[in-house]
């Protein structure tokens, strides 16, 4: 027998797998194993088993070492399917399912055996060590062995749980709703759903009770979350419920955790696998049900190479476990639940959809005024101003980081930009910085212009920073601010979001990470202070990223009995997409968005593949995009954009170029070609290529 091994590295050039003899330990599909290759040793993962080899006997080496966990088989067709999805390589692929690094930590557990005591002569010390047992060795370990030396207490080294520490609420037993009954009633048979239900409308019960039915055919569970920091309500509900059979995978935890509860969910001893994009590759044993929670979220596609969605890729996942049938006689056939409040104009068009279409308790969505900002001379409406001012709990939305958007010179007109990536600086006040929101870099805020010495130096818009700061000084409520300059330690999100749940009275103040999933019941008024920022990209998107961020910005107002509203201040009161939220009017603004779409030709219509050729010097990254939009044309049912420039970033030239395909496996054949050539060409040796199937 031959193993297959598809080498570790990074490099686009080495295509495998590779043969090797088996080693004596014996390998399987998923083994890890250490390969001579080369002049190097290289750590591999075996793909596949062969009779034969086209290497000569004599030539095949044996693999050095096999490492004791492995990467269910079921990973790694996964991981080789994304590698031509995403048009990666198995290699990087493979990387994202392998085992976290590390080993159980074990320790010695002692236990009485069954001797009897009656005849033994024992003192006191001794007996009340017995009567102790069983319970970890240590500090008593010496005394201990001698007991054992006698027969009397047994010791053996077992493993010992590294677990995050976390705080579940209690669990609330709730009476099932008609609405979310009938959602259960129709999953029974399988296969993949929408559940669009209202924000506040009971969709984690739905969860809930699907995983509880999944564990008791002894079937598997993974539930994917947009951002744990964001989602400890969710987390914990799955926790409360279900307790040590929840893993959490993510990677604020250290690295003993991470690694324990890996092999939790490998062995079996946990089989409901909670965390973000990544938990899609969680070593879930008999996959029974993946729930994509909030499912309309951008963190569900992954920026680094291979650019997977993880709402793809768990609907592979939960394809291929249909196709390998049931692992015991309970199983049901396996279920993909998307759930939103929001969802994606694909994924409404893509599946079967059940609805929950009231929030519990018949409490009503909050009413939404939109206020007109065109000609406005102050950030906040005097409704807003008032709302808040009355309001004891409230949370504004701004989706701006930092104290203004750009500075300006009044005299000369010069803007303040990014030496590295042509996009204007923003002011940050408390540091005392201009700071881009691409690179990271950072400068003093100048005194006068540069260009012509001038002392007039404007800020134009207002951001979180400045928002935080006048609104603190009007109001006599505490104002928490949320956004990626405050939330850069492990638990300060959590942290802020308990703070803030715990007050009495404030005002919750950030961008879109304040209206993601919180269930805070006393929340009253919402506010959207610049609804437009979201709708100025140039990208298909931007509708629907303003629709969802308005409507789950509503979502989180009113939950309580009290009731509430919500603000959103725009200079386009007329665009659809801020109509459509202000009317909660989820079907109404997909309908609209999917015509939109058909006629531009954009998913779900076409999918779309982009190529961006970056280089320091702008003429060879044009070149090679030019060498990418020529072939990847050709093929079947493509149209292609570009080649167009991008913004320079970090200093590097961009090219893009965006393929729309109606035969999706053509183009992506194709483009995956294109980029293997122009990569291996010595003229393109400076240019580096990204390659984003289903950009976001
Ligand atoms: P969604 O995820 O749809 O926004 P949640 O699951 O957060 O909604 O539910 C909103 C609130 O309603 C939560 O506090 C939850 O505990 C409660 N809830 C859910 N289902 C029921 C039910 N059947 N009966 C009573 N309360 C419920
Ligand atoms: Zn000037
Ligand atoms: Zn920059």
């Amino acid at each position: 027998m031959i193993a297959r091994v598809q080498p570790l590295t990074t490099t686009r050039r080495l295509s495998g797998p590779f043969d090797y003899a088996l080693p004596e330990a014996g390998v399987e599909v998923g083994s890890i194993v250490r390969v001579p290759f080369g002049h190097q040793k290289l750590d591999g993962v075996v793909v596949g088993l062969a009779d034969t080899s086209e290497v000569a006997d004599e030539k095949l080496v044996t693999p050095t070492s096999v490492r004791e966990d492995t990467v269910p088989a079921d990973l790694v067709g996964l991981a080789l399917w994304m590698a031509d999805e995403y048009c990666s390589t198995p290699a990087r692929a493979l990387s994202l399912v392998l085992p976290p690094p590390g080993r159980p930590r074990t320790e010695l557990w002692a236990a009485r055996t069954e001797a009897p005591l009656e005849d033994e002569r024992l003192t006191g010390n001794q007996r009340a060590l017995l009567a102790s047992l069983p319970r970890a060795a240590a500090p008593d370990t010496g005394a201990l062995r001698r007991l054992e030396a006698r027969g009397l207490a047994a010791i053996a080294p077992r493993s010992r749980r590294r677990a995050p520490l976390t705080h579940p609420p209690a669990d609330r037993a709730v009476e099932i709703t008609p609405g979310q009954r009938a959602a259960l009633d129709a999953l029974r048979g399988g296969g993949a759903f929408l559940l669009h239900g209202v924000t506040g409308s009971g969709k984690t019960e739905v969860y809930l009770r699907a995983a509880g039915a999944a564990l008791e055919r002894g079937q598997g569970v993974i539930v994917l979350v947009p951002e744990i920091a964001l989602t400890p309500q969710t987390v914990g509900r799955f926790q409360a419920r279900f307790g040590d059979t929840v893993a959490l995978l993510h990677s604020a935890l250290g690295e003993g955790e991470r690694y324990d509860e890996w092999r939790r969910l490998r062995t079996g001893d946990a089989r409901i696998a909670i965390g973000p994009r990544s938990a899609v590759f969680a070593p879930v044993r008999e996959l029974g049900l993946i729930v994509v929670d909030e499912e309309h979220d951008p963190s569900y596609k992954h920026e680094g190479d291979p650019r997977y969605d993880a709402r793809r890729v768990a609907a592979r996942r939960i394809a291929d476990a249909a196709q390998a049938g049931p692992g015991s006689p309970a199983a049901a056939p396996p279920l993909l639940l998307a759930g939103s409040a929001t969802p994606r104009p694909e994924t409404w068009a893509a599946l079967p959809r059940l609805t929950l279409p009231e929030r519990v308790a018949g409490r009503p969505l909050p009413p939404v005024d939109v206020l007109d900002m065109r000609g406005a001379g102050h950030p906040l409406h005097p409704v807003t101003r008032r709302a808040l001012s009355e309001a004891r709990k409230a949370i504004l939305l701004l989706n701006r980081r930092g104290w203004s958007n750009f500075l300006t010179c009044r005299t000369c007109g010069k803007v303040w930009e990014c030496p590295q990536c042509d996009v204007a600086l923003v002011l940050h006040r408390a540091d005392n910085v201009l700071a881009c929101h691409h690179c990271g870099h950072r400068e003093r805020v100048p005194e006068r212009c540069d260009a012509c010495g001038s002392p007039s130096v404007a800020r134009y818009g207002a951001g979180t920073e400045r928002l935080e700061a006048e609104l603190a000084e009007a109001l006599d409520v505490p104002v928490f601010r949320l956004d990626a300059d405050t939330s850069a330690g492990k638990d300060a999100v959590p942290e802020l979001l308990a703070r803030f749940a715990a007050a009495p009275a404030g005002l919750l103040i950030g961008t879109q990470m304040v209206a993601k999933g919180h269930d805070f019941p006393d929340v009253t008024l919402g506010v959207v202070v610049d609804a437009d920022s979201t709708l100025r990209f140039p990208d298909f998107r931007a509708e629907e990223r303003t629709f969802a961020l308005i409507a789950q910005l509503a979502g989180r107002a009113g939950r309580g009995p009290r009731g509430g509203r919500v603000l959103v201040q725009t200079t386009s009161p007329e665009a659809a997409a801020i109509v459509a939220a202000a009317r909660h009017d989820t079907p109404g603004f997909v309908a609209g968005e999917l015509e939109r779409r058909r006629a531009l030709d954009y998913p779900p219509f076409a999918d779309l593949i982009r190529v961006v050729c970056t280089a320091e010097e702008p003429a060879p990254a044009r070149a090679a995009a030019g060498a990418i939009a020529e072939p990847a044309a050709a093929a079947r049912g493509a149209a292609v954009l570009g080649p167009a420039p991008l913004f320079r970033l970090r200093g590097r030239y961009r090219w893009q170029v965006v393929v729309k395909a109606h035969d999706r496996a053509a183009a992506i054949a194709a483009v995956r070609d294109a980029v293997d050539r122009a990569a291996n060409e010595k003229a393109n040796r400076a240019v580096a290529f990204s390659v984003d199937v289903d950009p976001q």
